[in-house]
Parts: structure tokens; sequence; C-alpha cells
């Protein structure tokens, strides 16, 4: 079911204008920015922001481009847990919450035009550049900067233009250097758990702006199999936007895939293609979440009370 995502259902008790449609109401959200993958919305509350992913599948700067079903829904899933998963081991992310199958809460930054690229095995432009065999483990990861500018082909550039054009101050480049450094130990180790290579892929920060005029770093944008190449351990087969780039076919039924691995989606489950009905799906998973709360205040009702006698002060 093709949803516009401009349009944008309310419950009817929350919305008194607004024109009907089949029984809801239905509002034209503002739209901040209209990118590849994604559609940013302005948020419910300042400094706020909704994430929209697209199915919208891009390669090239642009010059190949595609609708691929599923795609938006399952880089949606993953992308909030890998962030959840990230704020957990202390790296600040925009990330609030999920608010159904496309969207996300998050927080409004304001992005560091600078693509930090981390490298494990050599793959993709790397190769190309320096002639590499694709799937060379290299000794030690290397980090790679490319000022995001689409007029431009987004060019690799060094700390001394990210500094010397102030994309970012030379604190602002340690911290996110550190960043990622961290993000890759972390996340090689969770998908080498589940049987898949970590090769390299691709962040975004933000700065977020205190009421006192503080900075705060973020990371930002996505981590999906749209911006990591993931290879299966045993087979080296690509799970990731290389087989769009490639023409490998198999793109989503690869990111499900993923996300079943990480235990996100059930085997063969709901995401499957593009022919869903989301807001059903977006509904289950919010009952979802209330029976397992339920169940959690089940758990803490069937604990033994507390039967010591009350100490003496
Ligand atoms: O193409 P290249 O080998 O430089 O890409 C390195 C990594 O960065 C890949 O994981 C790719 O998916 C990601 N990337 C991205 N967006 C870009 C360029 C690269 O997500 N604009």
């Amino acid at each position: 079911m093709l949803i516009d995502p401009c349009l944008y259902s309310y419950n009817i008790d929350l919305l008194t204008t607004g024109s009907k449609i089949a029984g809801q109401y239905m509002v034209k959200r503002k739209v901040i920015y209209d990118g590849k993958a994604k559609i940013i919305y302005e948020g419910p509350e300042p400094g706020t922001v909704i994430q929209y992913f697209k199915d919208d599948a891009t390669a090239f700067n642009a010059e190949k481009h595609d609708i691929i079903a599923g795609k938006g829904v399952l880089n949606n899933r993953i992308s909030a847990h890998l962030m959840k998963q990230l704020e957990g081991i202390g790296i600040p992310t925009h990330f609030i919450r999920s608010l159904n199958m496309r969207e996300q809460l998050v927080r409004e930054v304001s992005i560091i035009p600078v693509e930090v690229v981390i490298r494990n095995i050599a793959a993709g432009s790397l190769c190309k550049k320096l002639g590499l065999t694709e799937g060379t483990v290299l000794p030690q990861p290397i980090i790679e900067f490319y000022y995001k500018n689409d007029d431009l082909g987004d060019p690799m550039v060094n700390e001394q233009h990210v500094v010397t054009f102030g994309w970012a101050d030379p604190y602002e480049l340690d911290e996110i250097v550190h960043m990622t450094y961290r993000i890759n130990d972390y996340l090689n180790g969770l998908f080498s758990g589940i049987g898949l290579r970590l090769v390299d892929f691709k962040l975004e920060f933000g700065r977020l702006f205190g009421e006192y005029g503080e900075v705060y770093l973020m990371l930002a944008d996505e981590i999906s199999p749209d911006n990591c190449r993931l290879w299966d351990a045993e087979t080296n087969e690509k799970m990731d936007k290389d087989r769009f780039r490639q023409d490998l076919g198999g793109l989503v039924d690869a990111y499900q895939n993923v996300a079943e691995r990480l235990g996100l989606v059930p085997k063969g489950g709901i995401i499957q293609g593009g022919d869903i009905n989301e807001q059903l799906a977006a509904g289950l998973s919010e009952i979802e979440n209330e029976l397992a709360k339920e169940r959690r205040l089940r758990e803490v009702n069937k604990r033994k009370p507390n039967t010591t006698s009350p100490r003496k002060i």
C-alpha cells in the first residue's frame, strides 16, 4: 500500500481541523528537507524533527535511482536498533524513539557537512582509487572524510580541509574521530556475533545547541545497510546497498535477513516486500509494546512480598 508520506493521520480526538478522509483527519505536515532516502518533517515539539525513511534507492550521486518496496521500513527498524545500542555504550545520538514503521523522532541538529567513512576491509571506492583487491583485510581501520556537496560529487578531503574551511573545529574533529573508532569497535563485535563482516560504513554527526550556547556533538542520520557494507561471514555474500549498486538483485531479502539476524523481525516476517498494510503493522507493534508492559507488570506482581519485619530505627 502506498501512503503519501506528507499525509499523516491523526486521532480524531486530537485534531479539530483538516479534511476528513475515510474516517480519519489528514493534515499536511511541514517538510524541512526532502533527501534521497529520507524526508525530515517538523517535529511535535521545538528541538525535534521526524525522520521518515523512503523506499527510494540511489547510487552514483543519484544517477541511478529506483524504488524498492520495503527498504525504508527495514532501514528504520535497523537504524533505530543500532542507535539505541550505541546510546547504551555512551555514544550521544540524535535518536529519541521510533514512532511507527517508517518514522522516528529525533533531535533537531545542525549537520556537520562532512561524511565520515571508516573501513575495515577494502571495498568500493578504496579499491578503485588504490587498485586493491576487494576483500583485503586492512591492517588497521582507516578513516576518510568527504565534503557533503552533491554538486561537487562529495569530494574526499582531509582533516586540514575540515578545520580550515570551518566545517568542524579541531576539538570537534578529535571527538568525531574518537567516536567513530568506538562505534566501529562496537559494531564490529555486534555484527560478527550474528555472522556478518562489517566491511565499512559512513557516519554523519550534528551539533545540538544548548540553552546557554553550549554545543553538543552527536551521531545523526542513520546506520543501516544503505550506508554500511555487510558481508556474510561464511560466504562473503553482500547484504547491503551494493546489491543495488551492482545490480545483484534481492536487496530487500538481504536487508530483511540482516534485521532477522539482529532479532528485529520474525523469520519471513511482516516486513517482506511492499504489499503490507503498514498502518496495521504499526498498530501491531504498539500492541506488542502494550503486551510487553503488561507482562512486566505481571512479573512484578508475582514477586514474593517482602515479609521481613520493618527495621527498628
Ligand atoms: O563508495 P565507498 O567505498 O567510498 O563507500 C564507503 C562506505 O560509505 C560504504 O559503506 C557506503 O555505503 C557508504 N557511503 C554512504 N554514502 C555516501 C558514500 C558512501 O553511505 N554518500
